[in-house]
């Protein structure tokens, strides 16, 4: 239950922002809720306009790997704005930010830096239809990759929750550039490169999927994925806006040791400012305006603020992966996993859950998820009732099963006790 100023402030939103909020998902809509208003967050923690405290696994929609407000990245930003917010004209920071992340993502030779995860997945596909002279894309049912026309079919997060797997207002010849398929279905994909591969510009897809809650690659699957598309010409994007520099330093593509021709960023590289990105092989990101004809720009790409407090977290997560910092949020995630199965497991309540690097999922459903049907078919009631439960035993999840969890750098072993213990109380209310 959100606190009385919480819900007042709702209220008063609600008349001049449409359903409240500036992004659909923040309503709460999909646990019948209403939402606490955030006042700061420290470390691990969110705390809300009514001194509500909540061990934080939401952390923003993943972009908070450091935690809330930490120490450097808020001096890093400081010290940025003191300088000036923006230039219009190039910085040396903005080439920093680039070699760092080429250096650390294998697949990457150039980079662009956008705004968000919208514009670097739009950017990417525009490159990849402009390269190939062709213009389908294919995408997976329940992966969500912004809010671009094309995208919103089939895609997951709050537009499958809300129902809204073609959005009014998106032309029906756009939507029909784009081919959705089965998650984790390689024979599918490989029937439809049969009948249309000559007319694939690319198949994008998010490599750890997280936004049908988290649903991991079958074993083998990715590598099927880029052979098929290299086989019929088409161009492989990995939409890492959530997975990178997430599931380990060099992202999914480190993970599962897979070169896709593009990828797009956001969230983590941003570390909370709003930035995105999108790069891949030199010959094709040599497309991109002022080198190529492919054009792209923004007022406020490269932002100093965003730059700089990108760049130290990077630099931050580089030192902390030598020494063991996403076994150990790994490990975390694992452990959240497991009190979940155990407490099923003795309540009897269907359960299943998993984890890599610092995300993880816990899903109310009888047995492995693997694509948006089987997710789909998760008790969405005993979620909303978890959610709220915990919510009130002080812990916030996302307001939705269809949402991955994320742990951060500074979650503790003090954390996780917090959080079982939360669980265990929960688990007593769950009918
Ligand atoms: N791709 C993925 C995988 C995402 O999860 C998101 C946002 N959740 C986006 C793209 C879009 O990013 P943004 O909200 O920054 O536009």
């Amino acid at each position: 239950m959100a606190g009385p100023k919480s819900t007042a402030a709702f209220e008063r939103a609600k008349r001049v922002l449409p359903g409240g909020v500036n992004s659909p998902v923040r309503a709460f809509k999909s646990v019948h809720g209403t939402p606490y208003f955030a006042d700061h967050g420290e470390g691990a923690y969110i705390y809300d306009i009514d001194g509500n405290r909540y061990v934080d696994y939401l952390m923003s929609w993943g972009p908070l790997i450091w935690g809330h407000a930490h120490p450097k990245i808020v001096k890093a930003v400081q010290d940025a704005a003191s300088r000036g917010t923006s230039f219009g004209v190039p910085t040396e920071l903005e080439t920093v930010i680039a070699e760092k992340i080429i250096s650390l993502m294998q697949s990457l030779e150039v980079v662009r830096m956008v705004n968000s995860g919208t514009e670097a997945t739009m950017s990417a596909v525009r490159v990849a239809r402009a390269a190939t002279n062709r213009s389908l894309i294919v995408k997976f049912i329940g992966c969500y990759h912004g809010h671009a026309d094309y995208f919103l079919v089939k895609a997951g997060s709050e537009v499958a929750s809300l129902g809204l797997p073609d959005s009014p207002g998106v032309p029906r010849e756009v939507a029909e550039r784009t081919l959705a398929v089965p998650y984790n279905d390689i024979d599918v994909l490989r029937d439809l490169f049969l009948e249309r591969g000559e007319e694939i510009a690319a198949v994008i897809i998010e490599p750890v999927a997280g936004n049908m809650g988290c649903v991991l690659p079958k074993p083998g699957y990715l590598q099927a994925v880029r052979e098929l598309t290299r086989s019929f010409g088409s161009l492989l994007i990995f939409d890492e806006v959530i997975t990178g520099f997430r599931v380990g330093l060099g992202g999914a593509q480190r993970r599962f040791d897979i070169d896709p021709d593009l990828t797009t960023f956001g969230k983590v590289i941003g570390a909370g400012l709003p930035v995105g990105a999108y790069g891949g092989r030199r010959d094709l990101m040599e497309m991109v305006a002022p080198s190529g004809p492919v054009y792209q720009g923004g007022t406020l790409s490269g932002n100093p603020l965003a730059m700089s407090a990108g760049l130290v977290s990077l630099q931050m997560l580089e030192e902390a992966a030598k020494d063991g910092l996403y076994e150990r949020m790994q490990s975390y995630g694992e452990q959240v996993v497991s009190s979940f199965l155990a407490l099923g497991k003795e309540r009897g309540i269907p359960v299943y859950g998993h984890a890599i690097g610092g995300m993880f999922g816990l899903f109310f459903h009888d047995g492995p998820v693997y694509d948006f049907d089987s997710v789909s078919k998760s008790d969405a009631s005993k979620y909303e009732q978890f959610f709220h439960a915990m919510l009130g035993e002080g812990v916030t999840f996302a307001p939705s099963q269809m949402e991955t969890a994320f742990v951060s750098a500074v979650h503790t072993d003090r954390e996780l006790d917090l959080t079982r213990s939360a669980m265990e109380k929960a688990f007593n209310t769950i009918r």
